[in-house]
């Protein structure tokens, strides 16, 4: 940074008694805009005051009238303080509202909250403990709105800290009576439209929370199975497989599987219809195996050899070769039930692993329950909610069985012994392989068939067009209307949609929106009542969705309703509620197609929101939920765009936890070290990408970085104001033209130098505002930087203090001659200039600033002289009130002066190194040019070289001087006042020891004559 020249001297300090009041002439600078930042202090003064005057509400009256831009808030969930991934979500979404604001836009930020769900429902479990059980659903649910209102308005207190401009009076929140009733309209809708079924089907399953999981809630971890082969023995005829088994006894196929609990629900054997299978003979039995696995299965099963029990089974004791087909509807021995196990084919079955014969398990797999209703299996169910086996007995069973009341996973052992008991166990180890897992409570799940409620993705619809398709593709189509950033979010949500199965959208528990729906008690078949749902979303609107529990089918119900299908009057209620992702999902309906700030305007063609932003994992969660639900209430998606953020990561790479010690508490470094600290992290990252973030790193931003700027800025704010020394009052620049009675020097008539930084601040401004609008905000911290670092505080700046601190501050208009300006108000204009320049830069700078560094900037803006209000209020600066478009020009011809001021600077350098010169003023530079009148832009900018190189004096040399660039030091004595060595010093004898320039300022100010007795440096 640059520092006040006189600081240091020896010189001044020698003659102190003579040269201390020449010191007080020179404008230094003058600002209360102080170094020391003190954030944690200053952001919540400043907070108090935005609320007060209601900041966020006058920019929205200042933007009424503008084009609509919604930015739709996903909804954080509300069970705990924030994190860091909280922080840079919030953030990235302010920088988006607050840059489209200052762009000219409508930009409302409604936030919301999610606050139905298991995790509240199991943290308040835990809470009440036993008391639970003497509580109602209505008081559970009370406790579960208190839990989560309370980390509602603690992450509110958070948010609003940070800096983050929205409509945090009212947000929206999942748990409202209104978003409620919209929740349980959303399901209407789809109910009523056919999209909705009720099927036993097998899901993904948490036995300790006891509830079906969503996709979105199953991640992989690593598991320890046992991994077990299992002999069926054949009951059918040997001979209809193939004669060559004609008579034969103690026929068997081997199955193999990881997942011993599931036997007891062994119904059948798949073999794939095209596999060659084959029959081998060993000294234990015949056994049908897969022929392509058969040398596997002879080593885990230790099969020998009939012919010699001492070895191995061989190709030679194949008996028989034939397809799978053969084997389809033969039948076998349950390995420890009594129950016949029936041969089927399926075309899942693999020569991958195993023996390509597969236990099939209706109840507890995908493939298994789809062969099951191909073969017409019965369906039944036995493993009950909590995990537990129930009792075979009514599927054939018998007697009771030892794992009858173990849980699944304890039952493995006690199954596996039993298969050894009965003989029937063949091979059994362990093996550790990628297993679901609950993302909850992160104990593994199972897949267990149960009556849920589910939403058919091959529901027919008809698309805007008219054509006829289905739900899921209309999903696929309408990605391809939606821009993904970064681009890979097509591609990954696309396969999601592809593949993914019918949404199951039950879940067993008591805090969220119910499935209100009425069963009849006696044929089971659901109430179809557009007329009583209405009054249902009615009722929850008065209410909340607590009414389902509280009253009673008879009392919801008008008298007389009657079962369509079997006449019955009676009905009972469905008590399963909503997926919490359905919720999250509806909120493009219940937010934006009610909430009169998200709504787009009335008539849009195309009234989707203009962007969701959440983190990359979101593709299967909200932005999944969002799009089926938006086809689904409107036949569109919900998005124009989706922009998606990566993961916060320490420095190695590791996630951020309490236990790995890397934990980072935003609320603890907004304390410690700002809110903006937190937000120049923010923009700092390139989002799209996983992020990296740790304390050193943020210290070092707010130490270095923040500092830096902050400095330069504050410079800049200082040399808008001057002291008069005669009067000692202050003076602010005046930012209207000369002309008009301020201090604006109009563009063409300012210093070359002063044109150059404009020019450049310019293409800055349009560079950053481009950035902006491609949500490139790393892009604008390093332009900001550069910016600040190498145009202003490295040059600019540096180069500047010498005519902002010694030229006059005023002139006299007596000293102009009669025809044009004299010397004094042209050194006066020029210093103008500079300030001019300084003026529109600061201007522009808290401008472009003040969505990253919203406080400081703000701070900035009412640091400038005469603004007033909130920098919040503006709109970004334009190119064009820096410099008119055509002075881009300029630029050439500087890159041209900025390399010879590299050659100059390093050969100052030189000089220093010799000792030969101190600072660079007591240098001169001689230019070899090939005539004065050349056309060159040395000769172009003669006047403005001294300053440019910060010395002296420059001379260019025509005909018979130096052929190369030089530097020498000056012979010329040294000015008092500015320390330039130059022959004019002492011309005017009334300030003897200054120069002709100092002699102007000290006139300006009628600064009292004195004589030459002070001593100077040389
Ligand atoms: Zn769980
Ligand atoms: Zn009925
Ligand atoms: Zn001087």
């Amino acid at each position: 940074m640059p520092e006040a020249p006189a600081s240091k001297s020896a010189a001044l300090q020698d003659a102190a008694a003579e040269s201390k009041p020449l010191k007080s002439t020179l404008n230094l600078p003058q600002t209360a805009f102080p170094m020391k930042a003190n954030l944690p202090v200053n952001e919540p003064a400043r907070l108090a005051h935005w609320q007060q005057e209601d900041l966020y509400a006058q920019i929205r009256a200042a933007r009424a009238g503008g084009p609509r831009y919604i930015l739709h808030d996903g909804p954080p969930y509300a069970n705990g303080a924030i994190h860091l991934g909280h922080a840079l979500n919030k953030t990235l979404k302010d920088f988006v509202v607050k840059t489209r604001t200052m762009a000219g836009y409508d930009a409302p930020y409604v936030p919301g909250w999610d606050c139905h769900g298991l995790p509240i429902e199991i943290k308040v479990d835990e809470q009440l403990g036993r008391k639970k059980l003497e509580m109602d659903p209505v008081q559970v649910r009370r406790a579960c709105r208190e839990y989560a209102q309370k980390y509602l308005d603690l992450q509110r207190s958070q948010f609003i800290r940070m800096g983050i401009f929205g409509r945090w009076s009212t947000p929206y929140s999942t748990m409202d009576a209104e978003y409620e009733a919209r929740i349980a309209e959303t399901f209407y809708h789809f109910f009523e439209n056919g999209f909705v079924y009720k099927g036993l089907k097998p899901v993904s399953w948490c036995i300790h929370d006891r509830t079906a999981l969503a996709e979105a809630e199953v991640e992989y971890a690593t598991h320890t199975s046992p991994s077990v082969y299992v002999r069926y023995k054949l009951t059918s005829d040997p001979a209809q497989i193939d004669p060559a088994l004609a008579g034969k006894g103690d026929v068997y196929t081997i199955i193999w599987t990881t997942t011993p609990w599931t036997l007891p629900a062994s119904l059948a054997v798949a073999f794939h219809p095209e596999l060659e299978y084959v029959a081998l003979n060993t000294a234990s039995g015949i056994y049908i195996v897969a022929q392509a696995l058969l040398s596997p299965v002879i080593t885990h099963c230790r099969l020998m050899s009939a012919a010699n029990s001492e070895e191995p089974a061989t190709q030679s004791d194949i008996l028989a070769l034939f397809p799978g087909t053969r084997l389809d509807r033969v039948t076998f021995q349950h390995p420890f039930l009594d129950r016949s196990i029936l041969g089927t084919n399926a075309d899942y079955v693999t020569a991958d692993t195993g023996t390509g014969a597969v236990h099939t398990a209706p109840a507890h797999g995908v493939d298994d329950f789809a062969t099951g209703k191909r073969y017409n299996l019965p369906e039944v169910q036995y493993v009950d909610d909590s995990g537990r086996h129930m009792h075979t007995e009514r599927f054939g069973g018998g007697e009771p069985q030892p794992y009858e009341g173990l849980t699944v996973f304890k039952s493995n052992p006690v199954i596996i012994e039993l298969l050894k008991q009965r003989g029937a166990l063949l091979g059994e180890a362990k093996l550790e392989h990628s297993y679901p897992h609950c993302w909850r409570c992160h104990n593994p799940v199972i897949t267990r068939a149960t009556e849920q409620w589910f939403i058919d993705m091959e529901t027919p619809l008809t698309a805007p067009d008219g054509a006829k398709t289905t739900f899921r593709q209309r999903a696929l189509d309408e990605i391809t209307r939606v821009t993904w950033d970064p681009a890979w979010g097509q591609e990954r949500i696309t396969n999601m949609v592809a593949t993914r199965p019918d949404w199951c959208i039950s879940r067993q528990r008591i805090w969220g929106v119910p499935i209100a729906v009425f069963l009849c008690r006696k044929c089971g078949e659901p109430l179809q009542s557009p007329l009583i749902n209405r009054q249902i979303v009615e009722l929850f609107m008065r209410e909340s969705a607590d009414a389902w529990y509280i009253h009673t089918p008879e009392q919801l119900l008008p008298a007389g309703t009657k079962c369509a299908a079997c006449g019955h009057s009676e009905f009972r209620k469905e008590m399963d509620i909503l997926d919490v992702w359905f919720e999250s999902g509806a909120s493009s309906h219940a937010v934006l197609d009610f909430d009169k700030d998200t709504q787009q305007a009335p008539g849009d063609p195309d009234p989707r929101a203009d962007l969701y932003a959440e983190g990359g994992d979101q593709h299967r969660g909200w932005f999944m939920s969002s799009l089926l639900c938006g086809i689904g209430m409107h036949n569109r998606a919900p998005f124009k765009e989706v922009a998606t953020y990566g993961w916060t990561l320490d420095e190695q790479g590791r996630a951020l936890s309490k236990s790995l010690g890397n934990f980072i508490d935003p609320v603890q470094v907004m304390d410690q070290l700002g809110g903006d600290i937190v937000r120049l992290w923010v923009a700092s990252v390139d989002f799209r990408e996983d992020v990296v973030a740790s304390l050193p790193l943020l210290k070092r931003l707010a130490e270095e970085i923040y500092r830096k700027l902050r400095n330069t800025l504050r410079f800049l704010l200082g040399s808008l104001r001057e002291l008069d020394p005669a009067t000692g009052e202050q003076h602010a620049f005046d930012p209207r033209l000369i002309d008009e009675g301020g201090d604006a020097v109009p563009f063409e008539q300012m210093q070359p130098i002063d044109q150059y930084i404009l020019v450049r601040a310019a293409e800055l401004t349009a560079k950053i505002t481009k950035a902006y609008d491609g949500m490139e905000f790393h892009r604008v911290y390093h332009l900001l930087n550069e910016f600040c670092n190498s145009e202003l505080s490295a040059f600019y700046l540096d180069v500047l203090k010498d005519r902002l601190y010694t030229y006059p501050v005023k002139f006299k208009p007596g000293n102009a001659p009669a025809a044009g300006m004299s010397e004094q108000k042209h050194l006066y204009i020029a210093r103008r200039s500079a300030q001019t320049a300084i003026y529109k830069i600061t201007d522009a700078l808290a401008r472009l600033t003040a969505p990253i560094l919203s406080f400081t900037a703000d701070e900035v803006w009412q640091s400038i002289p005469g603004k007033q209000g909130s920098v919040h209020l503006q709109l970004f600066p334009k190119p064009e009130d820096l410099a008119p478009a055509h002075a881009a020009s300029l630029i050439p011809e500087w890159e041209k002066l900025l390399v010879l001021r590299a050659e100059v600077l390093a050969k100052l350098e030189g000089l220093r190194a010799e000792k030969v010169i101190g600072k660079a003023l007591e240098a001169i530079v001689d230019i070899p040019v090939a005539s004065a009148t050349e056309d060159s832009v040395v000769v172009k900018y003669e006047d403005t070289l001294p300053e440019l190189f910060n010395v002296s004096e420059v001379e260019l040399v025509t005909g018979s001087g130096p052929s190369a660039l030089a530097v020498e030091r000056s012979k010329a004595a040294k000015c008092d006042r500015c320390w330039r060595h130059v022959p004019d010093v002492g011309h005017n004898t009334l300030y003897p020891t200054v120069c002709a320039r100092c002699s102007q300022a000290l006139d300006a100010i009628d600064f009292p004559p004195y004589s030459a007795t002070t001593p100077t440096e040389n």
